[in-house]
């Protein structure tokens, strides 16, 4: 039976470079994509920081170009993992902003705003992100929203998801669910295709956006989307192959110019943003030129790239996707032959090699690329969201089934790995599994947490661990029971306990402190709000600024009219003349007057052009 949810809900799609906002519009059976203050349908999950304000989205990614280590761009690859990752280190080379380490190990952005170092954690990053699509979503639908669907790739495991629905808290939205991306784009392209999957269809997904890869093999069979299989790689996308055409690039330039832009954040980011739009191009000619003006020391850069050579660069990661796509079916146990529509989701699916490898691997079928690849996920989270808020008769009788992307088990004796939740099981999902002491009269029992497919639990990912104590002494193989509970939302709860003495115990897992405490999570919410209000204030104030320069520029335009000035008074003229000269030092000077200020000499000059009825 679904919660009753107040107002309306939406969906997010909080992509690693771009995020979408959607939300279901009951009165037009349609899904609604929400555009942006610049008019655009998909948004750069970009935050800047600059001496005066915060800026986020199209404002951000514009402003990289100018103060490249003060925006923050990627914290999506960042979110749920450790500094000392090796893909963290690997991705560190390619960020012009700056990522220390905590005591934690845990990945700490530090930029400069208004003049002071600050740091941010990758979830707080992702949470202003998540706020401006929630305000986007606000202002178009000029209500207020509360509640939210947010998707995420199908293979983050529980840490980047605890810590995504982290960023939802801290940015103030109600999470009701975190669902799988490439889910999200089966409820989408699957919405008006299920008349024709009575006996069940199979439709496989092939997600590559820019910072992750995710496949997903569902059956839709009549109105329920059954999640068989899911696979991906939460460290590839569009991003990488932009690194390789840089680095590409970054060798020329030594070999040819003799110089190394290697450590000049400018000059990389510069030669960046000339890779991604050269790739783009990619997807369509056959060669292009890059040309960068003064990209270093003085020297004009330019270059071409054929195709041909792009692919070269990429092709491992290409064949990686491959691999992956036959990992899935073979997960879902199914032959290719069994699929009936590949579907490309995420903006890299739009490159030719990729479509072409795929289409050999399913054997010349002809791939589905009929629904929008950018917005297809924010559609499907936006259906989610109706469906849970259960306000849609259209979308009553719907059901999603998902599946946790990762095994999830204990270790035991000899660092093995006991599963408890296989992968590819349907979410959500309890199980109870005995366990048996090892040595005589034990009392306490240490339960690790772990996930991952290795035999070896020390192998996997640790999530985290607690102790039972309390146990009955007794000799060894004395029955304790451990119970998984994974939600809807894929995140796990463990409870352990001794039946005999009733002790029991249940985790917290905090990831070596990885993951944020509730502490942490207010905390956060708090400052969100300070930054919000500064946000807001200097909104306030750029706008008195605006309304004072307008004041100048009619007061001014009064006074050189021949026709207004010639009835002016000496004594109000030359008062308008001395307010004119106090509002341009206001504006223009070096002084950076309050707010309050400002708005008081704003009323002066009201009152002064009122009175002499010239505006
Ligand atoms: P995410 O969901 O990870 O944010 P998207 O699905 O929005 O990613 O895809 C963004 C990625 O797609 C970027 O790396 C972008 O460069 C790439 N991309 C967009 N259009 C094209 C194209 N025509 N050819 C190749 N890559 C593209
Ligand atoms: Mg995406």
């Amino acid at each position: 039976m679904a919660k009753s949810y107040e107002g309306e809900a939406i969906g997010i799609d909080l992509g690693t470079t771009y995020s979408c906002v959607a939300v279901w519009q009951e009165q037009h059976f349609r899904v609604e994509i929400i555009h942006n203050d610049q008019g655009n349908r998909t948004t750069p999950s970009c935050v800047a920081f600059t001496n005066t304000q915060r800026l986020i989205g199209d404002a951000a990614k514009n402003h990289a170009a100018i103060s490249p280590t003060n925006s923050v761009f990627d914290a999506k690859r960042l979110i749920g993992r450790r500094f000392s990752d090796p893909v963290i280190q690997n991705d560190l080379m390619f960020w012009p902003f700056k990522v220390i380490a905590d005591t934690h190990d845990k990945p700490v952005i530090v930029v400069t705003y208004k003049g002071v170092e600050k740091h941010f954690s990758a979830v707080e990053i992702s949470s202003m992100v998540l706020k401006k699509m929630h305000e986007i979503a606000e202002t178009y639908l000029g209500s207020p929203i509360k509640n939210a669907v947010v998707t995420v790739p199908a293979y983050f495991n529980d840490s980047q998801r605890r810590a995504t629905r982290d960023a939802g808290a801290i940015a103030g939205l109600n999470i009701m669910r975190i669902i799988n991306e490439p889910t999200a784009a089966a409820l989408a392209y699957g919405l008006g295709k299920r008349s024709n999957c009575v006996r069940g269809c199979n439709i496989f997904i092939f997600d590559l956006g820019g910072g992750t890869f995710d496949v997903s093999i569902l059956t839709i069979k009549n109105n329920v989307f059954e999640v068989k299989a899911t696979s991906g790689d939460t460290h590839l996308g569009g991003v990488d192959f932009d690194n390789r055409m840089v680095n590409h690039f970054v060798e020329e330039l030594k070999l040819k110019k003799k110089v190394d832009i290697s450590g000049n954040p400018k000059a990389l980011r510069r030669l960046r943003t000339a890779c991604e739009r050269a790739k783009r191009t990619l997807s369509f000619a056959f060669d292009t030129t890059i040309e960068v003006d003064a990209l270093f020391q003085g020297i004009d850069f330019c270059s071409s790239i054929t195709r041909a050579k792009f692919e070269q660069l990429n092709m491992n990661y290409f064949i990686k996707c491959m691999e992956t796509v036959e990992k899935c079916l073979i997960d879902a146990k199914m032959d290719k032959s069994s699929i009936h529509d590949v579907v490309l989701v995420g903006g890299s699916s739009r490159i030719p090699k990729v479509q072409q490898l795929l289409q050999d691997f399913f054997n010349g079928k002809t791939l589905c690329n009929n629904i929008n690849p950018d917005e297809a996920v924010a559609y499907g989270a936006a259906l989610q969201a109706a469906m849970l808020s259960g306000k849609s008769n259209f979308l009553q009788n719907l059901v999603l089934l998902d599946v946790t992307p990762l095994s999830l088990g204990i270790s035991i004796k000899g660092d093995l790995m006991s599963i408890l939740i296989p992968r590819n099981t349907t979410i959500p999902s309890k199980r109870k599994e005995y366990y048996y002491t090892t040595c005589d009269y034990q009392t306490r029992w240490l339960i690790e947490v772990y996930e991952g497919e290795r035999i070896r639990a020390s192998d996997n990912n640790l999530l985290g661990f607690f102790t039972l104590s309390g146990l009955t002494p007794a000799l060894r193989g004395h029955k304790m029971v451990a119970y998984f509970d994974i939600d809807a939302d894929g995140i796990l709860n463990v409870f352990a306990m001794d039946e005999t003495s009733g002790c029991k115990n249940e985790i917290t897992i905090n990831y070596n402190e990885g993951l944020l405490s509730t502490q942490e999570i207010k905390r956060m919410i708090l400052e969100a709000e300070v930054y919000k209000d500064e946000d807001n204030q200097y909104l306030k104030k750029a706008r008195a600024m605006n309304a004072l320069d307008d004041y100048v520029y009619k007061m001014k335009s009064a006074i050189n009219d021949v026709e207004t000035s010639s009835k002016l008074k000496m004594q109000d003229k030359m008062k308008i003349t001395s307010a004119i000269e106090k509002a341009r030092n206001l504006v223009d000077g070096n002084s950076k007057p309050e707010i309050a200020v400002i708005e008081d000499y704003l009323k002066e000059v009201e009152v002064l052009i009122n009175a002499n009825h010239y505006n």
